[in-house]
């Protein structure tokens, strides 16, 4: 199997990678990525010379560019879009032109070169919208709260649009929030992490009563894998552990393990538009395709605090003083 990786530098691009070149000796990847602010060619250092994976850096949204790598894939797995919601605020335009325009330049190359491609998008549980009861299923409305979210939700139904029209072999995945090792330091528990490690405050938004539903990103890419090779085409399929935790919750959590104290904990003002609770029913991926998490919400974090711990030599040159800023959504790109 060919396959070409979108956004492969990032967070869950880089576990993807890892994990398929580590389990299957006889697939090759390229890995498309602009190197945005969040990338990380650390990431991915160890395949620098296997000859099974290449790095191109350019953009999605660079038609030529796209045509020519799509036409060599027997799978594409699309992540590229830009991820913070915090910066989608202050800069939404960013977030147009990568997931909007980015993954509709993406679709055209595979409709014009290699219809038949098996096709993946990478989604998120942020495009329903907060749920105060219950889960949502593949099924429910999209309604999302930020410039990041509306912009996933974009190009989701993008996908649909041109899977139908064209008859592509395209399924979508939506999955809550991930977190482990090369998590890039300005999400929630990398940030704790780094900044318990200094002894500096931990800023939470509001009162720390917001509930997310939390993945180990090895159980994520384990279901990618499985929707690549099994899924159906044109179909939607929810990825979640049911491990929903209050942010404050994640925090002294965090702070717990590390041997430090709650005082360390500042509210600071809430982000406008914050959604209170995400909620997935994810009974359709593990019917399907016999998928469950390995990992609890324990053994994650505790194996996450672990590899930040001990892997300063990858965090360190990443910490700034806007990336551990308390309230990112004001400041500018
Ligand atoms: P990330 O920000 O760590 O990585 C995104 C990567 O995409 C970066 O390397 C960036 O350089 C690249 N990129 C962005 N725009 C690009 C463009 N126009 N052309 C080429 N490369 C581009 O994000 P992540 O957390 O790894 O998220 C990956 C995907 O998973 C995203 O689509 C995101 O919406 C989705 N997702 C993330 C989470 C999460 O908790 N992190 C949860 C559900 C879904």
């Amino acid at each position: 199997m060919r396959l070409l990786v979108t956004g492969g530098m990032g967070f869950i691009g880089s576990n993807f990678i890892r994990y398929v070149l580590e389990k299957h000796d006889d697939w090759e990847v390229i890995n498309l990525d602009k190197l945005g602010y969040g990338s990380n060619p650390a990431n991915l250092k160890e395949f620098e010379e296997d000859e099974r994976y290449t790095f191109i850096k350019g953009d999605i949204a660079d038609f030529e560019l796209v045509s020519k790598l799509v036409k060599k894939a027997d799978g594409v797995v699309h992540f590229a879009a830009e991820s913070h919601v915090d910066r989608s605020i202050s800069s939404p335009e960013h977030f147009l032109n990568s997931n909007v325009v980015g993954t509709y330049t993406l679709l055209e190359a595979v409709r014009k070169e290699n219809p038949q491609v098996r096709f993946v998008h990478i989604s998120t549980d942020e495009v329903y919208g907060d749920i105060l009861r219950g889960s949502f299923t593949e099924n429910d409305r999209l309604m999302p709260s930020s410039p990041y979210s509306a912009t996933k939700a974009a190009s989701d139904m993008l996908v649909l649009g041109w899977a139908r029209t064209y008859s592509l072999n395209a399924s979508i995945t939506r999955c809550t929030n991930n977190y482990g090792p090369y998590q890039f330091p300005e999400k929630l528990i990398p940030k704790t992490i780094i900044r318990a490690s200094m002894d500096l405050k931990i800023p939470i938004y509001g009162t720390g009563q917001n509930v997310r539903d939390w993945l180990y990103v090895e159980d994520h890419v384990r279901a990618i894998e499985a929707v690549l090779l099994n899924g159906e085409s044109r179909e939607v399929y929810n990825i979640s552990a049911g491990e929903e935790k209050r942010n404050i919750e994640v925090v002294k959590t965090i702070l717990k393990l590390m041997g430090k104290d709650n005082s360390l904990i500042e509210f600071v003002e809430d982000r406008p538009g914050h959604d209170l609770r995400y909620s997935l029913d994810s009974w359709k991926i593990t019917r399907d395709l016999k998928w469950r998490p390995k990992y609890s919400f324990e053994e994650g974090i505790g194996r996450t605090v672990r590899w930040y711990l001990e892997n300063e030599w990858w965090w360190r040159p990443l910490v700034n003083e806007k990336v551990l800023h308390p309230t990112p959504w004001k400041l500018g790109w």
